[in-house]
């Protein structure tokens, strides 16, 4: 092994961002993968009817920073696409994020004075998250906030995490705030869409580079000595990486099926909730809605969640969040040996894609122009 040689343990987007830009400046990078494919959660295919899924949920390129939209845009063009979702509550497809469109479909009677309520105390277009509108004492906003707790999030969380709203990190629920007006995007963020291809098809462009070596199917265990190279980025489970010494991490785990029909359309949006517990599933994604692809047939994906399956997201709850403060301990020694830990599972953060990019370019940077390392 070449002595200036890079180690990227897992090609999910961390792992994809970090080879492309040490490839750049021209390092020798390996990067391997325990899946036969990269991509990470954000990896698409053709299925068998040519209809383009995203294998691990819906996954949509969303955000506010335009140093992270420059950077993907030199890897793809992008379909122009603003995620909306419904949510199908009491038999009607609503809005969600709950807006006031959702307010004048589910509580008709009440909405124009609950909607004066709103904007008189907090102001319109507000975004505000459930647990924080929970907190105000008075008749209406109680009412209210009763409604849209029980309605949208408390049982949409017993089947995502098995847990209540308020028992995991506020940030989680806040992601989708009650939204004071009839804005009905799920992201507000200036930048939103899909890249033209898919995201395979981009993730190949960054790592087309031949100073790049892939090796799928390959276990980073199976590497005897990590201080062959000059750096190792490690993306996979912290709590693996350590053989779980502190206990293990609680992840909850997507399970999807997926189901192709003999009809051109199957839903009124490309997502839509079920918060309600009778159904054993939180979402539903018809494919063709996020890329616009014209095709006869249809997908779908039925997700549910579960603690087994492949790993989705971080059960942010206090337990966890302790434990995870033993392992980072021992990362952050680490990195006195080049060792860094990155990512949403390293990191054991609920990190969107375009996070997960500011992080890797942010390190490479640090590491490459900070001159400390
Ligand atoms: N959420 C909810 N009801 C919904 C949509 C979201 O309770 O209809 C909550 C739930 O806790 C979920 C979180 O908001 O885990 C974040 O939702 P998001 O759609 O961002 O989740 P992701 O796409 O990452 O699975």
């Amino acid at each position: 092994m070449k002595k200036n040689n890079i180690l990227i343990i897992g090609s999910g987007i961390t792992g994809l961002t970090l080879a492309e830009r040490f490839a750049s400046v021209g390092d020798n990078v390996l990067l391997i993968e325990k899946r036969n494919h990269i991509g990470g959660n954000c990896y698409d295919f053709k299925n068998k009817s040519g209809i383009l899924i995203q294998k691990y949920g819906p996954h949509i390129f969303h955000t506010k920073y335009k140093d992270v939209w420059d950077y993907l845009s030199g890897f793809t063009d992008w379909i122009g696409y603003e995620h909306r979702v419904l949510g199908y509550i009491d038999e009607k497809f609503v809005p969600i994020p709950f807006n006031l469109t959702s307010l004048h479909k589910l509580l008709p009677e009440k909405a124009e004075h609950l909607k004066k309520k709103l904007i008189k105390t907090f102001g319109y277009a507000k975004r505000i998250s459930i647990l924080d509108l929970k907190k105000y004492k008075d008749n209406d906003l109680t009412f209210l906030s009763d409604f849209v707790y029980k309605k949208v999030f408390l049982e949409y969380n017993l089947k995502q995490w098995d847990k209540k709203p308020e028992e995991i990190d506020s940030m989680v629920v806040a992601r989708v705030p009650v939204v004071i007006s009839e804005d009905d995007r799920y992201f507000s963020d200036k930048y939103q869409g899909i890249p033209e291809k898919g995201f395979t098809a981009m993730f190949k462009n960054m790592v087309s580079s031949r100073n790049i070596c892939i090796k799928l199917n390959y276990d980073y265990k199976k590497l005897k000595d990590l201080s062959d190279f000059k750096s190792v980025f490690y993306t996979g489970p912290i709590d693996e990486f350590f053989n779980y010494k502190y206990g293990k991490l609680n992840y909850r785990c997507l399970n999807i099926k997926f189901k192709t029909l003999n009809r051109e359309e199957y839903q009124p949006a490309a997502v839509v909730n079920y918060p309600d517990l009778k159904y054993p599933y939180t979402r539903i994604t018809e494919f063709k809605k996020l890329t616009h692809q014209k095709h006869k047939k249809t997908t779908i994906g039925i997700e549910s969640s579960s603690d087994k399956g492949i790993l989705g997201w971080p059960l942010l709850d206090d337990k966890n969040k302790k434990i995870f403060q033993r392992y980072w301990q021992e990362a952050e020694k680490l990195e006195v040996r080049n060792i860094y830990f990155i990512g949403r599972l390293a990191e054991y953060k609920y990190y969107n894609i375009d996070e997960a990019v500011k992080r890797s370019l942010d390190l490479f940077n640090t590491i490459n122009y900070g001159g400390e390392k």
